[in-house]
């Protein structure tokens, strides 16, 4: 086996053990393999071992490789900050629009999705934590934002997504995530249809699953450190 390959099992591993754990069905856990500053050839090594699921950040890197891997059928999902100017490109290109944080990239992105594919998928993000250096709404402002971007017909509201400020221990990342956990409950509530929670990384993947992750982002436990 190689490195790629060993990981990914490795990955696996650790999903079906966090879900077991807790009396989920591991199969209810999307990995998402984050493959930024990573070159194609490592995603087709991945794809070798079974992954089909792909998360990119950076427009103009993804694209190139989406290029260079045509032959492969992969889903992909942009976990990067969109700005205006990248929406027709994201709305083409992706399966999954992870970042929205605003109703204005939300429509721009229905209204440049092309009408032959499905709705692209989109998470909100959430800034979990009120960092200043992240982006994401409060969870304050989620059910205005859910209720401008859900009746979009070029998008699907699936979820939330966020990255909580790093931890100590496993309890407190537990905290957090049990906040977004139950946010997603409360727009179920509303009869808002998702079913989504794109939380844990690396780190705290286990404390994710605990709590009702659905789709976890992982990228140096597949592919190694990143330059
Ligand atoms: C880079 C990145 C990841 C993966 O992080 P690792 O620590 O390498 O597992 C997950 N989510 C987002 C949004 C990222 O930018």
């Amino acid at each position: 086996m190689n490195n790629i390959e060993k990981n990914l099992s490795h990955i696996h591993a650790r999903i079906a053990a966090a879900a077991t754990a807790c009396n989920r069905d591991p199969d209810s856990v999307l990995l998402l393999a984050v493959s930024k500053k990573k070159p194609a050839a490592d995603i087709r090594n991945a794809y070798t071992s079974g992954q089909r699921t792909f998360g990119e950040n950076y427009l103009q890197e993804a694209l190139q490789k989406m290029q260079e891997l045509q032959d492969l059928d992969i889903s992909w999902h942009f976990i990067g900050a969109i700005q205006s100017n990248k929406t027709r490109s994201i709305a083409e290109a992706f399966d999954w629009a992870h970042c929205i944080d605003r109703a204005k990239i939300a429509r721009r992105l229905s209204e440049q999705r092309p009408p032959q594919l499905a709705p692209l998928n989109v998470c909100i993000q959430v800034n979990i934590d009120h960092e200043t250096s992240k982006a994401g709404i409060d969870l304050a402002e989620l059910p205005e934002l859910a209720r401008a971007i859900d009746p979009l017909p070029g998008i699907r509201l699936r979820g939330l997504m966020s990255i909580p400020a790093p931890r100590e221990n496993v309890a407190a990342q537990r905290e957090a995530f049990a906040r977004l956990s139950d946010a997603l409950k409360s727009l179920r509530q509303q009869g808002i249809d998702c079913d989504t929670l794109s939380i844990g990384m690396t780190g705290d993947m286990e404390a994710a699953i605990a709590e009702g992750s659905t789709l976890v982002r992982i990228g140096t436990a597949i592919f190694g450190e990143r330059n």
